[in-house]
């Protein structure tokens, strides 16, 4: 049987750094820390070997269908699958941000939401029975949704919503921000939440479609890890160590545990948002 592997996107800083650092303690096969720039990657696998730890690098930049293509083939090639997947890259702009919010809703969302897709439509294949996915999503999300009008907040909660759908709302978003109407639309005035929330919904349709997949026990999750320090958010009062703990709960839940299942979670509990 082929060796089994974890992959933690995003991982040279931060939380994902941290995610890795728990991983290479407690997972059973390979952890691959990916970044998208290689130097920023191999130093991060060096503070971790300083540590004794030992995880192996591989380029990764989500928004890159080339360099997701490469990663797909390199598991492919040299492990046949893939055990773990931890979709952690992201954006945010800080709130000091002078960028035009167009620029702010066309980045964040082709990051947050869309370089996320794309990691998962080019990995999901591989995944092996009893593996584990996990999206680092945020509160920020839910937060968006209770701010939104009545109409779209029904299109996010639908128990039938499609990928299609998914990805038709968050480019309409874009759309009506650059048109300068979101607002009057409904939408919350946030690209950062609007992305995360985007991530949320995408877990459950994404359990839906796997219903009746031959491979067992798949349990794909999302999570919002807190308010952790890091650059992304300075003023998060958790240290990444403590930030990865639901998402490294989420990675490592045990064989056959069956759940939880399509949910978002904080706290290593289930938050729910469908209601
Ligand atoms: P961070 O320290 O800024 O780390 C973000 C990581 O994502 C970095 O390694 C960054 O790489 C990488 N990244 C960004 N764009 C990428 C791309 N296109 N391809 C590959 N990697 C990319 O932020 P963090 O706080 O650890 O955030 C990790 C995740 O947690 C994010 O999804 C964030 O939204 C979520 N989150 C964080 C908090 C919090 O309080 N910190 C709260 C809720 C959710 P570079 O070094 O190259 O930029």
């Amino acid at each position: 049987m082929s060796k089994r592997v974890a992959v933690v996107t995003g991982s040279n800083k931060g939380i994902g750094l941290a995610i890795v650092r728990a991983l290479c303690k407690d997972f059973d096969g390979d952890v691959y820390l990916t970044a998208r720039d290689e130097g920023r990657g191999q130093q991060a696998v060096k503070e971790l070997e300083k540590e004794n730890l030992h995880p192996k690098f591989h380029q990764l930049d989500i928004n890159s269908k080339e360099s997701i293509g490469k990663l797909q083939e390199f598991l492919k090639q040299n492990y046949g699958g893939l055990d773990i997947l931890v979709n952690n890259a992201g954006i945010m702009y800080q709130r000091t941000s002078t960028a035009p919010f167009t620029e702010q809703a066309q980045v964040s969302l082709q990051c947050n939401f869309f370089g996320t897709l794309d990691v998962c439509d080019a990995l999901f294949p591989l995944l092996r029975p009893h593996s584990r996915v996990v999206h680092v999503s945020s509160r920020a999300g839910t937060m968006a949704l209770g701010k939104m009008g009545k109409e779209l907040v029904s299109k996010f909660r639908s128990s039938t919503l499609t990928q299609t759908e998914l990805i038709a709302l968050m480019n309409q978003f874009v759309s009506d921000v650059k048109a300068g109407n979101h607002e009057a639309k409904g939408w919350y005035n946030s690209a950062y939440g609007t992305s995360k929330l985007g991530v949320i919904a995408l877990t459950a349709l994404q359990v839906r479609a796997m219903a009746g997949d031959s491979r067992e026990d798949i349990l794909i999750n999302s999570c919002c890890p807190g308010g952790v320090a890091t650059d992304l958010y300075p003023q998060g009062s958790k240290t990444p160590d403590q930030g990865a703990e639901t998402p490294v709960y989420l990675a490592l839940l045990p064989v056959n545990a069956g759940k939880p299942q399509g949910e978002f979670l904080g706290e290593k509990k289930v938050i729910p948002w469908m209601l």
